[in-house]
């Protein structure tokens, strides 16, 4: 088996998957009307990561359904889930554009890198497996949550550069019920998630920004949307220099 082959015919059908999803096709007009926001972003990472579940999933079970090495599963994963990065990592990008233009200000909009840990410890759980066959299947919504990574991980560098400008950001969890397993085969059905519940808020960035803090962190299935909103500038930038803008209390008299 050549793995190399294998991996290309991997991205030739995630690209064929899709460029015919209606859902996905109504997104990318979004985006390309300029009227797409993160929470398309989001959705778009989700979609696309599903798709990008179902066709590694499906091909590892075909290709190796006893096991898979991890240099295997690195090989036969990679330049999708890269195909993957690069076309959500496009996507949020030019949303934030929009909101940095919105907001009347000329920065960069700025996107992560490609998420090289998350790949090798997707990895490492596919060369865990002790019979892939059987297990292969709690891995599939992993392959979501890589995809949507990128638009966490870019939204957290925009909120992140904006606070370091001297502007106060507001970082904002939304709730969004899940499509439970049944639901997508009847109909019907959302989980209303209570750790999900409990974390959605609004927050100050100062007081979240520690990487660990749960308002960042997002569970297999989860589809919370991760948001933020600067007020005015709080403090002054001289020369690119952070600097406490004195305000009303404190001034001359
Ligand atoms: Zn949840």
């Amino acid at each position: 088996m050549d793995i190399q082959e294998e991996a290309k015919s991997a991205a030739e059908q995630y690209r064929n998957v899709i460029s015919v999803n209606e859902k996905i096709k109504a997104l990318k007009k979004k985006v390309r009307d300029g009227t797409a926001d993160i929470e398309d972003a989001t959705e778009y990472a989700s979609l696309t990561g599903k798709s990008l579940g179902d066709i590694l999933t499906g091909q590892i079970m075909v290709l190796f359904p006893e096991k898979i090495t991890y240099e295997e599963a690195r090989e036969l994963i990679g330049p999708v889930t890269r195909e993957n990065y690069q076309s959500v990592a496009n996507y949020v990008k030019a949303v934030i554009r929009g909101i940095n233009q919105a907001d009347g200000l000329g920065i960069a909009a700025l996107v992560s890198g490609y998420p090289e840990n998350r790949v090798e410890g997707l990895a490492k759980a596919l060369e865990n497996m002790t019979v892939v066959s059987k297990e292969i299947m709690k891995l599939w919504q992993s392959f979501e949550t890589l995809s949507m990574s990128t638009v966490d991980d870019s939204v957290r560098k925009n909120i992140d550069f904006r606070n370091k400008l001297g502007f106060e950001v507001s970082v904002i969890r939304e709730f969004h019920p899940e499509e439970t397993i049944q639901s997508k085969h009847h109909g019907k059905g959302m989980w209303e998630c209570p750790w999900c519940k409990s974390v959605a808020g609004v927050y100050n960035y100062e007081d979240v920004k520690d990487t660990g803090n749960d308002v960042w962190r997002r569970h297999n299935g989860c589809h919370c949307v991760i948001t933020y909103k600067s007020s005015e500038k709080t403090d002054v930038i001289y020369n690119g220099m952070r600097a406490r803008a004195p305000d009303n209390n404190t001034s001359r008299r």
